[in-house]
């Protein structure tokens, strides 16, 4: 799900969420993220940092814990199979192994290559 929608399904008021700039380079999205700001949900230091964007408001940074992340995963571009194919590909190109935990239901199982 995007930004919105993760807002949205965690009950997260976009009027109570900080201001961002529009179109954050990702060295203003890593800057916030390695503040560890609160998580826009529940208040636990969040893990990763985006930008919500909805006509009623000015674009406001999302920030989500762990779980909260977890709770309103992304949408993956491509199917899971492939990506987690590209991801093992990209890591052996530079010498590492790749452990993935993941199932289609959302990161239960564990995978190794
Ligand atoms: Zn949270």
């Amino acid at each position: 799900m995007n930004h919105e929608e993760a807002a949205r399904k965690l009950g997260v008021d976009p009027a109570s969420l900080t201001p961002a700039p529009a179109a954050p380079r990702f060295t203003e999205t890593w800057a916030r993220m390695q503040q560890e700001p609160p998580c826009s949900a529940c208040g636990q230091p969040s893990r990763t940092s985006g930008v919500v964007r909805d006509l009623a408001h000015r674009p406001r940074w999302l920030d989500r814990c762990r779980d909260c992340f977890l709770a309103t995963p992304p949408i993956l571009r491509r199917p899971l199979s492939q990506a987690i194919t590209d991801i093992r590909e990209a890591a052996a190109e530079v010498g590492l192994r790749a452990v993935l935990h993941t199932d289609e239901d959302g990161w239960q199982d564990e995978l190794s290559g």
